[in-house]
């Protein structure tokens, strides 16, 4: 047996949509990317959506709606993946690393409060492996220092807080459709907000700066478009990026998103038998105090004092591990920032992500559960 950290449900329903699109010969941005924004809308209940071609462009077209001023800062965990920060650099502004709270690994806001300052412009808040972070109360804090809040989503699609989806509490909600996410597209992202006049701008930005979509004047090219020679005109006032998806992309969307909610109750259900299969354990704990009702969790993790003994006796059963992640300021390129991160410090060298995908069997589970028994196991003798 292999088994894989994290595989993507993909079957007949994607490889129709792409029959779709294959049979009108339009790959690019068109009207299967316009079809997708709507239903995402729907699903979501935002206001509404710009698809484009990663979470990592999500994220920094998002940063840039707001048009902040060169330097100013902006508090971000210390724990994510580089794109929650690398957004910042894109937009000449400065990360401020924020510890975590140390049950749910998502920011803290403790410690937000001390590291807060008048420089401070926004907030990025990342729903780490799934969890949701305390929207209700980041909310608060944000309107009391007067800063804006992007929703970093990329693992927890599909998920709520109190009721209400993530990505829609803040005033931009960014989502990945990276192919290890909880739903994918191969490559892809979304950008989604109550407030359009915030984010229809980006639009434009993720097709160059064009502000007219190709495959909409396209019929105007011939003989519908009547006696206007001046079809092919645009013009680009807006530096913009080309970040924007493709339909081949958005006719897999289409399909996923049917699936999302099914995928993630498949991955919730798996993730109660992980927790029953390591109860005994005395030296692993669940990384996380996982709450499974209507939750997107994309990371199924523990925490063990001796996580390499780990990775090691996984491997040579053919299991794949991951650690999720190397804490930001330990990347060179955020060697010039320094802040406090004792709790971040203290628990990242014992964090483990075990292999979690919505058509994981049981027999695959026991199997890695197993593995986990047997390291514990020969820790004692
Ligand atoms: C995957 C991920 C992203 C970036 O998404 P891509 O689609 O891979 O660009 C951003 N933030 C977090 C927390 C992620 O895990």
């Amino acid at each position: 047996m292999e088994i894989r950290l994290f595989k993507p449900s993909i079957g007949k329903e994607e490889l129709e949509n792409i029959k779709d699109t294959f049979d009108t010969a339009w790959m690019g941005l068109g009207p299967k990317v316009s079809e997708f924004e709507r239903e995402w809308t729907k699903y979501i209940g935002s206001a509404t959506s710009v698809a484009v071609n990663s979470g990592t462009a999500a994220l920094h077209l998002a940063l840039a709606a707001f048009g902040f001023k060169p330097g100013a800062k902006v508090l971000v965990t210390g724990l994510t993946f580089v794109a929650s920060a690398t957004c910042i650099l894109y937009n000449r502004l400065d990360p401020v690393f924020v510890d975590v709270d140390y049950e749910t690994l998502s920011m803290s806001l403790t410690d937000m409060e001390r590291k807060v300052t008048k420089d401070c412009v926004a907030i990025i808040v990342v729903h780490f492996a799934g969890h949701p972070a305390p929207m209700d109360k980041i909310m608060d804090f944000a309107r009391t220092y007067k800063l804006k809040v992007i929703e970093d989503c990329a693992h927890c699609a599909g998920g709520e807080y109190l009721g209400k989806k993530l990505g829609t509490w803040s005033d931009i909600g960014c989502f990945s459709f990276e192919e290890k996410k909880a739903m994918t597209t191969g490559d892809g992202g979304m950008i989604v907000s109550h407030d359009p006049d915030l984010i229809e701008p980006l639009r434009a930005r993720r097709w160059v700066g064009i502000d007219k979509d190709t495959w909409k004047r396209v019929a105007g090219y011939t003989k519908t478009g009547g006696a206007d020679p001046r079809h092919w005109y645009y013009e680009v006032a807006d530096l913009g990026y080309k970040y924007n998806m493709n339909d081949l992309a958005a006719a897999i969307g289409l399909a996923q998103l049917k699936k999302l909610d099914q995928m993630n109750c498949n991955k919730a259900r798996l993730i109660g038998a992980y927790l029953e299969g390591i109860r005994e354990l005395a030296c692993v704990q669940p990384l996380l105090p996982y709450n499974l009702e209507k939750s997107s969790y994309w990371i199924f993790g523990i925490r063990c004092p001796d996580r390499d003994k780990f990775i090691l006796h996984l491997k040579r059963s053919n299991i794949a591990t991951g650690v999720h992640y190397l804490p930001l300021q330990q990347h060179p390129l955020f060697s010039q920032y320094h802040y406090d991160t004792p709790i971040i410090d203290e628990v990242w060298p014992s964090i483990l992500t075990l292999p979690l995908f919505a058509d994981m069997t049981m027999i695959e589970l026991n199997y890695v559960v197993e593995s986990l028994k047997q390291c514990a196991q020969n820790d004692m003798v």
